[in-house]
């Protein structure tokens, strides 16, 4: 069940990546200082050491760089839904930029409607958010076509 699956802890940090993502946006951190992005959030350039910054929309689009099939022992909450997949999408703009999450087939869909069989390394992926509560919304990515 989802409403059983844990929630992302959201602080003073984290907060600007979790409200963007209820505005259907993907906003990662740039340093005003000398323009790296990052991610996930933290007070402070990895880069550079500066604390300056603000929040960019990105484009939403990625590739699979990597992904797993978990196997039990799961989380209760994920016990039903194995095998399903986790991705690692990395971000046009910045192929740095790694975020964890899940290929779904519609941003409703429940976790494991993709089999991880069809699932290619490299493949294009555009990024959907999936409303779990009222605060938050995850993002979770949809495969996309290689023609425009
Ligand atoms: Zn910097």
């Amino acid at each position: 069940m989802v409403a059983a699956a844990p929630l992302p802890k959201i602080d003073s940090v984290t907060a600007p990546f979790w409200e963007a993502a209820l505005r259907g946006e993907l906003r990662m951190q740039a340093c005003t200082a000398c323009g790296r992005l990052r991610f996930p959030p933290r007070p402070m350039c990895p880069n550079c050491q500066s604390l300056e910054h603000e929040w960019r929309l990105m484009s939403g689009r990625g590739t699979v760089w990597s992904f797993v099939v978990p196997h039990p022992p799961l989380l209760p909450a994920f016990m039903p839904l194995a095998p399903f997949n986790v991705v690692v999408v990395e971000l046009d703009e910045d192929a740095t930029l790694r975020m964890v999450g899940n290929l779904v087939a519609s941003p409703d869909g429940p976790i494991n409607e993709v089999d991880p069989g069809t699932i290619a390394i490299g493949q294009p992926v555009r990024v959907v958010f999936q409303r779990v509560a009222d605060d938050v919304a995850l993002p979770r990515w949809i495969a996309v076509e290689d023609a425009p």
